[in-house]
């Protein structure tokens, strides 16, 4: 062969046959195929990169058995999961049921993307009793979606009962299952049609990476969630599934130490004079501990808390004097975090008044007690600025 030709076609590398405990990284658009009757055999081989190597199909295997599904399909972020999931399921003139403490983004795509395409949201407060929401199902509902604990203010779902009452209507349950991920919470065992889950947080597990997921059982929905992908041409970086399956095997330890840490530090603050409440699923007395308990094999480090009444720059006080915890959004990571909330409370439909700021934090993998003495100098800032 002649020099251009061998830059293009290099003498094959002997494969080394070392066998590794992880999936090789296969990078590839093209895939080459034994013959021709391969090239249209769509069902025996993978025909072209976009569907997915060695890298993905590991992670899809592992996912399958985190979520107890039979097909999970990967997308490009957990907004990207919710977005392509709604669009696999709805057409125009259905309706769909929303709740109202849903992650902003997903409010963001049904009041543009699906109100365009002719498919109308109805929120739903998270807090009406399950009978009173399954009363709001009607002809035209085509979906029922469920983020529990809700975005922000933790409220939490009677999933069970709901899937159950979707069901009888002939009506698909979807859940962003992001807080319990995968793995603390397996929706499909209570009956949901989809679960879905922002891998970003916490089975990538270090701030480095998007992806996000969408999980079911039965095959028809299992064909519409496949076909979505297929169609609008979503595909995931072979580095970027290795790293969630890298984050998948220590999701189960790093929980732990998140749950155990955010426990100590929820229970820390419940007894500050400063704080009027905390919201936190697994604190015994919280708003929907009991479902929790029910429901749940574990929490993770996600909380909030509710400021004791003070004007909003006490609340900006609070933030700007955390060292350890950092400012942004996203969680999940090893870093813990801070947010206020208020501004996103904004745009819900049924707003709850709590009287003071209302401040999400991420308890990450620090050592708690360096967490707690910056939390105590947050707080005696709020102090001073909320005037003693
Ligand atoms: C972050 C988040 C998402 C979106 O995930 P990305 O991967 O950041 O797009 C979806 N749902 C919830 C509850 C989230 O917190």
């Amino acid at each position: 062969m002649r020099p251009p030709t061998r830059l293009v076609h290099p003498p094959a590398a002997s494969a080394s046959g070392a066998q590794t405990v992880n999936p090789a990284i296969q990078k590839g658009s093209t895939v080459l195929l034994p013959d021709t009757a391969a090239l249209y055999d769509d069902d025996a081989f993978v025909t072209y990169g976009r569907a997915g190597l060695a890298a993905h199909e590991a992670l899809k295997a592992a996912l399958c058995d985190l979520e107890q599904a039979t097909s999970v399909e990967l997308y490009p972020s957990g907004v990207a999961a919710t977005a392509g999931a709604l669009l696999a399921v709805l057409q125009a003139g259905d309706e769909l049921l929303m709740v109202d403490t849903a992650y902003k983004p997903t409010r963001r795509f049904c009041d543009r993307t699906l109100a365009r395409l002719g498919v109308q949201t109805q929120y739903y407060d998270p807090t009406l009793p399950t009978d009173a929401i399954a009363g709001l199902m009607g002809s035209r509902t085509r979906v029922l979606f469920l983020e529990s604990p809700g975005s922000l203010s933790f409220e939490m779902q009677d999933v069970p009962g709901l899937a159950a009452a979707a069901r009888s209507r002939g009506v698909l349950s979807l859940i962003d299952n992001t807080w319990g991920a995968g793995h603390l919470f397996k929706p499909l065992n209570h009956g949901v049609d989809v679960s879905i889950q922002s891998l970003t947080k916490y089975v990538g597990g270090h701030s480095d990476a998007f992806m996000g997921s969408a999980a079911a059982r039965e095959t028809g929905i299992a064909s519409r969630l496949q076909a979505g992908v297929v169609d609008i041409g979503w595909s995931v970086a072979a580095e970027d599934a290795y790293a969630m399956l890298r984050g998948l095997r220590t999701l189960d330890v790093r929980l732990r130490r998140h749950e155990e840490s955010g426990r100590a530090i929820a229970e820390w603050l419940l007894d500050r004079e400063e704080v009027a409440a905390v919201l936190h699923p697994a604190l015994p007395g919280a708003p929907g501990y009991e479902i929790w308990k029910r429901d749940y094999s574990g929490a993770c480090g996600l909380f909030a808390l509710i400021l004791k009444p003070a004007p909003e720059a006490a609340t900006a006080a609070f933030l700007d004097a955390l060292e350890v915890f950092g400012l942004g959004f996203s969680w999940g990571g090893f870093e813990s975090l801070a947010i206020n909330c208020d501004p996103q409370l904004k745009v819900r439909k049924f707003r709850r008044e709590y009287g003071g700021g209302l401040v999400r934090l991420h308890i990450g993998l620090e050592d708690p007690a360096d967490l707690i003495a910056d939390l105590e100098r947050g707080l005696a800032a709020f102090q001073a600025a909320a005037g003693g």
